[in-house]
């Protein structure tokens, strides 16, 4: 393939200059001229208004893609116990199944794990692929990765949605580069474009610094990850479904790994993730002991403290008790954020709390943007005035 140039129809404006990424294209006398390092990636095509930026390469065509339906979501169970991440995703899978009037099937794989099936229609499934097999009863990579290929294959879904969890973040890489398609990890909001019908992935991107939204055009399923806590499950009690049973040849010389022992780490903390209350600090408490009155208050609510990813950096709080997007998303009822400037990072991990009371002295931090309640003043003197007007209520 190659780009070039016709001198005559460039009037000079510069645009293409502006959106090279590789910096391959400069002025010479009033003309747009290519350099040797251009790639051909063909970003400056479209830009020129004049046609002056010619390809011999074939334009992309979008392949026919209607015999692609249905939103589907990874069921992910241990020990016969679901992830609540994939609940979740059955909640958002409603949505987009309605936009786009399509099915939601949920894929449940192990061993003797059918009754869960019932939990998937309630939260939402139309049907359920249920795949059992004695070498699925732990989760193994390849074991798991080819009975996921082989549904993806045959059932050929649309959008396919799984938990950014230890296991989810395992398998999507693996299936999506079997399926030959992109991946968007860690998203923290799924739409459908209302022109095309396709859906919209948007996640942090640069360090966090911007959000970015992700769409593919040209490969099916469109895959996405979203991490616990971001999705809201929306159950539907009366809810009918379907189960269909997929049946797998496994056998063990192909899966590569063997169980020898599961060794279940004790959780050391609290989960934030369950708490409806959590007050959260930021820099602005201080100190370890300035977290001591979060707790009273916390304890007198009935919730958890957590913090920013700087409070765990100091060794204020546990790094469990991190918020954010290097931390864990949370939605508890009521989210009290005591010196927390609100930066986009911990926001990502915040925002989808049903109340949020924000305590900071400045009143531009940006914390305020996102809060549902904004109280301009020292922590110090605001906490332990809550605790106050709070103690002996019950809640
Ligand atoms: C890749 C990447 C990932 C990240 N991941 C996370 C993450 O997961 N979670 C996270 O939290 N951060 C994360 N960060 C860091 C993030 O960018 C911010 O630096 C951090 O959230 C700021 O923490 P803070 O609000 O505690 O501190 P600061 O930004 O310093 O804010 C302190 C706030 O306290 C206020 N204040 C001071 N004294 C008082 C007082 N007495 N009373 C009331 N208010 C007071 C100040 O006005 C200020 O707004 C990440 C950064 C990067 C680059």
């Amino acid at each position: 393939m190659t780009v070039w140039i016709e001198a005559e129809l460039c009037d000079g404006c510069r645009r293409c200059l502006k959106i090279c990424p590789y910096g391959a294209l400069e002025l010479r006398d009033g003309r747009a001229y290519i350099l040797e390092q251009c790639t051909f990636c063909g970003a400056c095509l479209n830009v020129c208004k004049k046609g002056a930026i010619l390809t011999d390469a074939e334009p992309r065509t979008i392949p026919d893609f209607s015999d692609r339906k249905g939103v589907w979501v990874f069921a992910e169970q241990r020990d016969g116990e679901l992830n609540p991440v994939s609940l979740e995703l059955l909640g958002k899978a409603q949505v987009l199944a309605e936009t786009l009037n399509q099915e939601i099937s949920a894929l449940l794989l192990g061993y003797r794990v059918s009754d869960l099936s019932k939990t998937l229609i309630k939260y939402g499934a139309d049907n359920v692929y249920l795949v059992e097999h004695k070498a699925l009863a732990d989760y193994r990579t390849l074991a798991y990765t080819k009975a996921v290929e082989e549904l993806v294959r045959k059932y050929k879904p649309n959008i396919f949605l799984i938990g950014a969890s230890h296991i989810g973040r395992d398998l999507a890489p693996r299936v999506s580069r079997r399926v030959g398609v992109g991946l968007t990890a860690d998203c923290t909001e799924l739409t459908i474009d209302p022109d095309e019908g396709i859906l919209l992935q948007t996640r942090p991107a640069f360090g966090g610094n911007v959000m970015a939204t992700i769409a593919n055009r040209y490969s099916r399923p469109q895959m996405a990850t979203v991490r616990p806590g971001v999705m809201e499950a929306l159950p539907k009690p009366d809810k009918k479904g379907n189960m269909i049973k997929h049946k797998v040849s496994l056998l063990e010389k192909e899966i590569g790994t063997k169980i020898l022992e599961v060794v279940k780490e004790k959780k050391k903390g609290v989960d934030i993730t369950k708490a409806k209350v959590i007050v959260a600090g930021g820099r602005g408490v201080g100190d370890d002991k300035g977290f001591k009155k979060l707790q009273k208050l916390a304890a007198i609510l009935g919730g958890e403290v957590a913090g920013t990813r700087i409070v765990v950096e100091k060794g204020w709080i546990p790094s469990e008790n991190q918020v954010g997007q290097t931390g864990k998303s949370v939605r508890p009822e009521i989210y009290i954020a005591c010196g927390v400037s609100g930066a986009i990072q911990h926001r990502a991990g915040m925002m989808n709390s049903r109340y949020i009371i924000a305590i900071n002295t400045d009143p531009r931090a940006a914390i305020f943007q996102v809060a549902d309640w904004g109280i301009v003043g020292d922590l110090h003197e605001v906490v332990p005035e809550m605790i106050k007007q709070l103690k002996g209520k019950n809640f």
